[in-house]
């Protein structure tokens, strides 16, 4: 019979020993968020690298039915952040060795918006010697789309997939074509092809979401390839339509712990790729992001969007840390990962050591 250790001494697993291993409680769920963490000092090591977060736009033209940022939420304030105000932010990110920059934003693929995000892309080179590195998420593009923000800067991109498996994916969203689930697949074939970085993710303890689908999450994004992963808890949000089930979810509790599991598993599953720490966790649980940087995780998010936006970004109830100033949010962080065991990566880029990997074979092969 097969015992968590041996399953463990693995490099390789299979959907019922991933199922297994989420499954886990007590003393045997330990030995695997033990295993995660040695696996993550042999593979990226204890650096943590810091991405400056800008909630650049909560104009969104979609519905997801878990986001309280949905087109259809009539509560935010809609906004997008003034140039000065994004500058003055990339010029902190800069100034305080973040060396990378995350600008996240609801989806449109008007020419303004495309453009704005364009022109903000050269305008954060410009300032910074080219020196920030800069993640994009700002959901579905054109490869056209794709292509002119990866030319004016941006070279890794975060497009969650939310959940890999096609029929929950259909709940979650509305039918129809802004929301099609071989879409979002495509355009994360479309972000590889382009040269990106790329990044995805899950939300964990959604309603109708099974420990199987989580599994599948797991093998999909190793069949994907992928970079980087940013994945949460999924936490309910009173203005969207997903609240009606909120009786049926897991304890949040619960939900956090998967979620570690998740992150800790994919570290094992995937030992070289960079996975963040979220916010979502730590909206649940004080200490969420130190506990992920000690079971697997390897990259951070401060906030750096100016105040005043905050309160209208409200992906979900409770979002942490919508009233600290970039520099208390920086002060917290850093005191937090030095209490996780870990350093923090100044100053450098902490590329995906798996995308280098897959380059470098690149140039080896014909
Ligand atoms: N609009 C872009 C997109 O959807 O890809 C990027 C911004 S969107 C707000 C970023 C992520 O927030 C989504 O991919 C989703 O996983 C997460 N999110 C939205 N609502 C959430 C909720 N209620 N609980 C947890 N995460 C949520
Ligand atoms: Fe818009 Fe992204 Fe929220 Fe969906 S998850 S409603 S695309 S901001």
């Amino acid at each position: 019979m097969k015992t968590t250790k041996n399953i463990l001494k693995q490099a390789d697993f299979s959907k019922e020993d991933l199922l297994y291993l989420l499954g886990l409680k007590g003393d045997e769920r330990l030995l695997l968020l033990q295993k995660s963490a040695e696996v993550k000092k042999l593979t990226v090591g204890k650096k943590v690298y810091f991405r400056g977060l800008i909630e650049y736009s909560n104009k969104c033209k979609k519905d997801c039915y878990y986001c309280g940022v949905r087109a259809s939420n009539s509560q935010p304030r809609r906004y997008e952040i003034a140039e000065e105000e994004v500058l003055s932010a990339a010029k902190f990110a800069y100034e305080n060795k973040f060396a990378s920059l995350v600008i996240q934003s609801g989806e449109r693929s008007d020419e303004a918006f495309v453009s704005k995000i364009e022109h903000l892309l050269r305008e954060i080179k410009t300032l910074s010697n080219n020196d920030l590195g800069i993640t994009l998420s700002c959901g579905e593009q054109s490869t056209k789309t794709y292509e002119r923000w990866k030319e004016a800067g941006a070279h890794r991109y975060l497009l969650r997939i939310e959940t890999s498996n096609r029929e929950l994916y259909s709940k979650l969203h509305p039918r129809n074509s802004l929301h099609d689930y071989n879409k979002r697949i495509k355009a994360l074939k479309r972000l590889r092809e382009t040269g990106y970085q790329v990044g995805t993710g899950v939300m964990i303890g959604l309603p109708f979401q099974t420990l199987e689908h989580l599994a599948d999450d797991l093998l999909f994004f190793k069949e994907l390839d992928i970079d980087m992963a940013g994945m949460g808890p999924f936490i309910e949000h009173q203005e969207t339509p997903l609240f009606q089930y909120k009786d049926r979810l897991l304890s949040l509790k619960e939900r956090f712990e998967l979620s570690l599991n998740m992150v800790a598993l994919l570290r094992l599953v995937m030992p070289d790729i960079n996975i963040a720490a979220t916010t979502a966790l730590q909206a649940i649980d004080e200490q969420g992001r130190e506990k992920a940087l000690k079971v697997g995780a390897n990259i951070i998010m401060p906030n750096l969007t100016p105040i005043k936006y905050r309160e209208d970004y409200l992906l979900y109830k409770d979002k942490p840390c919508i009233d600290e100033e970039a520099e208390e949010c920086q002060n917290c962080l850093v005191a937090r990962i030095h209490m996780a065991g870990d350093e923090i990566g100044y100053g450098e880029w902490g590329d995906s050591l798996h995308y280098k990997q897959r380059q470098k074979q690149l140039i080896i092969k014909p």
